[in-house]
């Protein structure tokens, strides 16, 4: 018996930037909405670790998903990181070509995105290049630039447009994986650990694992394949040694290594591209990063395997069909799946919204259902305070206000003690989710200084002992019972 409160209009499947963009774009309706995430947070699954581009959509074939989505969705991150108080930087991507038969290939690009409908991209020459880019090597030759690529903090996104959504009345739930899905006539009932629901259309957001969801209703019109991805981040202090991403000409299955600013200050090396069968494979390996490490250092001057201050894997969720899925399910009606959502998926997030938003609308007014506006729907989220922005008077104001700001927790990244409790406040519930949240841990130690700090705060807001605190959820205790009192 499924009790009332849990029959909803819409039910989202996964909590990444996706699922948390459909959120935030359905908010704006008057419907009944919930997400449900497996995890204990939003955004842990290949939404944390990727390499934060805003693409301008040069690199995607001319009239597939990828291309126009991302084109879309690049031009909506000014606005929508605006809103929602995300960091998001317009530094510009650039393809840079080495030798002479690299200039064809460029000009493919440079045609391709035109096609994608980008007007601003320009072929630069070597002296344009060297006055924009100093620390380029000096073999290159010539660039493509697309001004309105840039980067973005990708957890901070799905995390704030989850945040969003739940203030403007999606229940989001957490720790909660869908376990079974079955039709029944006018609704579809899913189960979860813990939980019955019905829903009259369930948006199968599940990332790397959209195939079996699908497949719970009979759906095995695609497969998801893995495809693993190492990225290296170095240290603040070479932060400055280039303005805009800087992209090779790209391989068959990826967009080849680069060298990323990151929208907080680091630079990033990476990705790799290995496909793979698990699913849950994150290591790092020596091999990648010396893979990286030699790809890149040919391309920008100055990269030092010193300067490595953390290692981490994403696993993008590629499909076999090659482009986006965003379609209702040949098998069962009430399904629409959204899979195969590789990169450019951050990118094109924000316009996959918008459209799941339109087609949500069209299926149920088929239903007879007319669904209209949200009347307290608000897209604007208030601004949180940093310690790392604040200066002069507004620091001493923010100290005046609560004195915790002046208390440093994070000493790398400037985190005081004011935004970990804000940060449990709005949800955080491990040492991850503080961290994706506010930056503690992320910063040259990794944590070495700030870690115990935190793990006293979350003990006391949340009042749970510190050794039962987690990272990650589920087994990843921090702290042995033994060890506990070291704290
Ligand atoms: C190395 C790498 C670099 C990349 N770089 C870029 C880039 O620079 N720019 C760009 O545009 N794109 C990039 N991408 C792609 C981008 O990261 C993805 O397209 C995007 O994060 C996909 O988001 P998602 O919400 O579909 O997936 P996810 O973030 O994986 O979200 C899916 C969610 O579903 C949940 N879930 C799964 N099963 C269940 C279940 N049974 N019940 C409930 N919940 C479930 C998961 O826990 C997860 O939170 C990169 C990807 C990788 C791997």
């Amino acid at each position: 018996m499924v009790a009332t409160d849990k029959n909803f209009d819409v039910i989202i499947i996964g909590g990444g930037v996706i699922g948390t963009a459909v959120a935030y774009n359905l908010s704006k309706l008057k419907l009944k909405i919930a997400l449900l995430e497996k995890e204990m947070e939003l955004a842990f699954g290949t939404t944390k670790a990727n390499s934060g581009i805003v693409h301008a959509g040069f690199h995607s074939k001319p009239g597939t998903l990828k291309a126009s989505m991302c084109v879309k969705g690049s031009l909506m991150y000014p606005k929508l990181c605006q809103d929602l108080d995300v960091p998001y930087k317009q530094n510009g991507v650039l393809m840079v070509a080495f030798n002479s038969e690299q200039l064809p290939e460029l000009n493919v690009f440079y045609n391709q995105g035109r096609l994608n409908g980008l007007t601003d991209l320009k072929i630069l020459t070597r002296d344009e290049l060297l006055k924009k880019e100093p620390n380029l090597q000096d073999e290159v030759i010539a660039g493509l630039f697309a001004p309105t690529g840039g980067v973005v903090s990708p957890f901070e996104l799905a995390i704030n447009l989850g945040e969003s959504a739940k203030l403007n009345g999606v229940e989001v739930v957490l720790d909660s994986p869908l376990l079974k899905m079955e039709d029944r006539k006018n609704h579809l009932l899913i189960t979860t650990k813990d939980n019955h629901y019905t829903a009259k259309i369930v948006i199968n957001c599940a990332g790397l694992y959209a195939d079996n969801i699908a497949r719970m209703l009979g759906d095995d019109s695609f497969s998801i394949i893995p495809r693993k991805g190492e990225e290296y981040l170095l240290d603040k202090r070479v932060g400055n040694l280039i303005n805009s991403t800087i992209f090779p000409l790209p391989t068959p299955n990826s967009k080849g290594m680069l060298v990323i600013p990151t929208v907080h200050g680091n630079l990033m090396l990476g990705p790799t591209a290995i496909e793979m069968d698990k699913r849950d494979e994150f290591t790092t390996t020596a091999l990648g990063l010396k893979t990286i490490y030699d790809f890149t250092k040919n391309l920008v001057k100055g990269l030092e395997k010193r300067d490595l201050i953390a290692s981490f894997a994403g696993i993008r969720a590629a499909s076999d069909r090659g482009d986006f899925i965003i379609e209702f399910s040949k098998t069962n009606p009430r399904l629409l799946n959204i899979a195969g959502i590789e990169s450019p998926g951050l990118t094109a997030a924000p316009a996959i919204g918008e459209k799941i938003l339109e087609m949500v609308k069209a299926r149920l007014n088929d239903e007879g259902m007319s669904v209209g506006l949200n009347p307290s729907y608000n897209p604007v989220l208030p601004k949180k305070l940093h310690l790392r922005d604040l200066k002069g008077p507004e620091l001493e104001k923010a100290i005046q206000q609560d004195n915790r700001f002046a208390h440093v927790i994070c000493r790398c990244e400037l985190v005081s003690e004011a935004e970990i409790v804000a940060a449990i406040k709005s949800g955080a519930r491990t040492l991850d989710g503080i961290k994706l949240r506010t930056r503690a841990g992320m910063g040259r130690c990794q944590g070495g200084f700030c870690t115990p700090k935190i793990l006293k705060i979350m003990s006391r807001e949340l009042g749970i002992p510190v050794s039962e605190l987690t990272k990650r959820g589920g087994d990843s205790v921090l702290v042995p019972y033994t060890a506990k009192e070291l704290i």
